[in-house]
């Protein structure tokens, strides 16, 4: 049974030569079942170590805090054996850069019925003909072609849709997408947002897309949430997000669209350290207030869907 995925005081830290860097700073959301969310933000925002803690694929020095809950199960304390069943299976990564994700020199339909043999869920042959199924809903006219083919030996856009069969092929109840445009050119991205659509009505719907692409996000998703340095700045409904955003953070990320003004935010995020006791986004702000330096900023509700970390709603 599908059900939400949800963060609760969720915290990693990296120690390093310089001290311990906080990458995600005491986080609580949920991921709605049934929706398309967006995790949007400039690079080393946190935002990929948020959707690849949930099947605990963080480097081995990162240290976690808090729950992810998936149902009743917390996915950071259950055994390794529940977690390969529920990798691939119950939750699915679609990996950012699929010509490195693919194996070059195993044929593309081995690496897509593996999966399904492994979870033991058919024989070869109805895995075969699964794989072939898929691969034709995904554009792939002649699919036994594509099958015994090597990724070397076809284009950005074809692997990216390869790797996103490979994603499907179990019929996951939730797909993480990572970087799905990243390095893309307009036409593939296109592309790209055909196949995610298509992935979303192939499975329950669930879905986490963790980008960098505005664009993408804006034509893609139900949901938002926006990070920077670490922390949920803003979430709600994609549509309201992108008509109107509320955090300071969010506007000037918005600005830096092409279609927007291409105005890219003055500054940059620095190195968090220990504590944070200020706004994250304080030394960028035009709109700072001495609160914003002294105090964190809370986590204000300002309509049924809609959440901002910002003293301006206070
Ligand atoms: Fe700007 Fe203050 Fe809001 Fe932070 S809390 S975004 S510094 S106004």
């Amino acid at each position: 049974m599908v059900e939400d995925i949800r963060f609760e005081d969720f915290h990693v830290e990296f120690p390093g030569k310089d001290g311990t860097a906080t990458v995600a700073n005491h986080i609580s959301v949920t991921f709605e079942k049934g929706k398309i969310t967006g995790l949007i933000g400039e690079s080393g925002s946190g935002k990929s170590i948020l959707g690849m803690s949930i099947l605990r694929l963080l480097p081995g020095s990162a240290k976690v805090h808090g729950h992810c809950y998936y149902g009743d199960e917390d996915l950071f304390l259950v055994d390794m054996k529940r977690m390969r069943q529920i990798r691939g299976k119950e939750i699915a990564v679609i990996p950012q850069n699929p010509s490195e994700a693919l194996n070059p020199i195993r044929k593309i339909g081995n690496q897509l019925t593996e999966a399904l043999l492994e979870h033991h869920l058919l024989q070869k042959k109805p895995a075969q003909e699964r794989v072939s199924q898929i691969l034709s809903c995904f554009g792939f006219q002649e699919a036994n072609e594509i099958m015994s083919k090597y990724s070397f030996e076809m284009s950005g856009g074809m692997n990216q849709r390869v790797i996103s069969v490979l994603g499907l092929a179990c019929k996951p109840n939730w797909l993480i997408a990572d970087e799905p445009t990243k390095g893309l050119d307009a036409i593939v991205r296109n592309q790209v947002l055909d196949v995610l659509k298509k992935a979303a009505k192939e499975t329950t719907g669930s879905m986490l897309v963790i980008t960098h692409d505005l664009k993408l996000a804006e034509r893609l998703c139900d949901n938002i949430c926006v990070l920077y340095a670490g922390n949920i700045l803003e979430q709600g409904k994609g549509k309201e997000i992108f008509e109107e955003p509320k955090h300071p953070y969010t506007q000037g990320l918005f600005l830096s669209m092409p279609d927007r003004g291409m105005h890219p935010i003055k500054g940059y995020a620095s190195e968090r350290n220990g504590a944070i006791n200020r706004c994250p986004f304080a030394e960028r702000c035009s709109y700072k207030m001495d609160i914003c330096e002294a105090e964190f900023p809370p986590e204000i509700s300002i309509s049924e869907t809609r959440k901002v970390r910002c003293f301006l709603y206070a």
